[in-house]
């Protein structure tokens, strides 16, 4: 049996070839899976349980004939989809993930975060992340009217791609000690991530123990799957 890792698939409206592809995932090989998890950025955008697009509401329908086939489905929080809630794991059959998690895989202990919490070297999106991960912030933000909550969205989703342009390559990449700090407090061997868009893996030292990092790549042109059986994990890129 095989476990499968995605993430940073960015879901809208503007790319109904990602979409499509999901749903052809969900449909066929994660089907034979043992579980699916989701770590991070299923969505591009996600401004309430009660406000899903018909994009996204096709993706949710894909997860719940994967759920109501019997294959656990796990998600956990990006920094674009970071409200997903309870109403979206009842309409999907998901259930969230705490980030970080260890999850053991056939004997092995992993380490399992969205990985935006590792980019330590962009000061201001860690003070930005703090905020809107405050439970009291959460709860105004999501008292608004929809069309004030997306106007709000639209803005954070341009100051960021500004943001991240103006960015050099190595501050927008996850911060060594910060891998290694994970690693050392979570004692396990091996972390995985997404969100850098970065896919790789990664053979690193900690403290004199051998690590590996597995970095999961985004869906933008082409999908992207960690198939972890028996005989370990493998980064696989589906051509679209
Ligand atoms: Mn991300």
């Amino acid at each position: 049996m095989t476990t499968l890792f995605i993430s940073d698939l960015h879901i809208d409206a503007s790319s109904p070839q990602i979409t499509e592809q999901l749903i052809e995932l969900l449909s066929a090989e994660a089907r034979t899976a043992e579980a699916l998890y989701i770590l991070g950025d299923l969505f591009e955008s996600w401004v309430g349980d009660d406000a899903a697009d018909p994009h996204q509401i096709m993706a949710i329908t894909a997860l719940r004939s994967l759920t109501d086939h019997g294959v656990p489905c796990f998600v956990m929080h990006g920094n674009r989809d970071f409200l997903l809630g309870e109403r979206f794991c009842a309409m999907s059959g998901a259930r969230l993930l705490a980030d970080p998690v260890i999850v053991t895989l056939y004997g092995e202990a992993v380490l399992v975060m969205h990985g935006d919490a590792l980019c330590t070297d962009d000061r201001p999106y860690q003070r930005l992340r703090a905020t809107v991960r405050n439970s009291e912030w959460q709860r105004r933000f999501l008292a608004l009217p929809e069309s004030a909550r997306r106007a709000l969205a639209g803005a954070a989703r341009d100051g960021s791609r500004a943001h991240v342009s103006a960015l050099d390559y190595a501050i927008a990449d996850v911060n060594p000690q910060s891998v290694e700090a994970a690693l050392r407090k979570a004692g396990t061997t091996t972390l995985l991530h997404g969100h850098t868009h970065r896919p790789a893996i990664h053979p690193l030292r900690v403290d004199d123990r051998p690590c590996t990092r597995i970095v999961l790549g985004d869906w933008h042109a082409r999908g992207c799957v960690l198939r972890w059986d028996r005989a370990g994990p493998e980064l696989v890129f589906l051509p679209r």
